[in-house]
């Protein structure tokens, strides 16, 4: 019998096929509970995961001895308890390469259907009528990209908006090399310079303590009250209560957001906003992404881990 992987949250197809193909037993199970994720787990080598379920320690812990590899198809790991996985000699695999382009592609998507008013247009015409002169927009063309998080996305995001004419500022922790950032012409700076001078705002650093409402009512107040804010890195970055007050009062022309602090965001008043346009969370959500994802975890997978 070879070695047992369990899928617990959809993935590619194509990623299953390559991992029977190499010779793992494949369970897969994407709609598993967390009760019953903890009894199957026992003696599988690996758990694949998106971001739905969640492997905390308890999780792990039921998976040893012979749990070997937690393989997350996708990003973030904050649904990893990547210390309890490190603690018991857990390797932790993830694909960070995988969604760059279908999240900097949204990212563009989401400025422009709130700079020209695009989803709203469409709701009022659905409505009967023809908002052709309260839909006046801005162009982004000429206007200032403002970068938070320089890394894959950002760096996508910051290429494409150059491209459309955008002049570039970005903030980052770390050092970007210089060669990085003339793809975009971008200008490396401080946080409080890209929040004062950007037309548009965008959210691409990873979710840390540090960075849990990073985008708070103090930052607000920098921002241009003609600006637009975008989040489409995870929704805990922002205080949306803050971000509610900045969009209702004028403060903030318009944001559009992918992430929210709780998904699904039933409720949340900022779904209440015509200023706001909002998506679930479907950044990865491409089929490129999705198999890139599977394939390249696959990949990994195989590579760690010889069955
Ligand atoms: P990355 O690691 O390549 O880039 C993140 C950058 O943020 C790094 O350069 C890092 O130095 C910087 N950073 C970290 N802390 C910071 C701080 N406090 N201030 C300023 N910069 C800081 O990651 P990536 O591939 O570009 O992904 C960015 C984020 O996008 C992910 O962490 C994930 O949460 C999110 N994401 C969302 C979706 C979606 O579906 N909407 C999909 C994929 C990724």
């Amino acid at each position: 019998m070879g070695l047992r992987v369990l899928v617990a949250d959809p993935i590619d197809q194509a990623s299953v096929k390559m991992l029977k193909e190499a010779g793992f037993e494949v369970e897969y199970r994407p709609d598993i509970s967390a009760a019953e994720l903890e009894k199957t787990v026992k003696g599988c080598s690996v758990l694949v995961v998106r971001g739905r379920t969640k492997v905390t320690a308890k999780v792990i812990e039921s998976g040893l001895p012979s749990l070997k590899v937690v393989g997350r198809a996708g990003v973030g790991l904050d649904n990893v308890d990547v210390e309890a996985a490190a603690r018991h000699g857990v390797k932790v695999l993830n694909t960070p390469e995988a969604p760059t382009n279908s999240v900097a592609e949204l990212v563009i998507g989401l400025m422009l259907a709130v700079s020209r008013k695009i989803a709203w247009c469409d709701r009022v015409m659905r409505a009967g009528k023809w908002p052709k002169h309260e839909a006046m927009g801005v162009e982004l063309a000429g206007k200032t990209l403002g970068v938070i998080g320089y890394g894959r996305i950002g760096r996508a995001v910051a290429k494409i908006a150059h491209a459309m004419g955008m002049r570039i500022l970005a903030y980052d922790v770390i050092q970007i090399p210089a060669e990085l950032l003339e793809e975009a012409d971008a200008k490396l700076t401080s946080l409080e310079e890209v929040l004062k001078n950007s037309d548009v705002i965008t959210l691409h650093v990873p979710l840390t303590p540090e960075t849990r409402h990073f985008i708070n009512s103090e930052k607000l107040a920098l921002l241009k009250p003609s600006a637009i804010l975008v989040n489409a890195s995870r929704g805990e970055v922002v205080d949306e209560e803050a971000l509610y007050k900045a969009l209702s009062t004028g403060r903030l022309a318009g944001a559009g957001l992918d992430v929210f602090e709780r998904e699904p965001p039933t409720g949340s008043k900022l779904l209440e906003l015509d200023n706001v346009v909002a998506t679930p969370h479907i950044g990865a959500q491409t089929y490129e992404a999705q198999e890139a994802a599977g394939r390249m975890l696959a990949a990994k997978i195989i590579e760690a881990i010889k069955p």
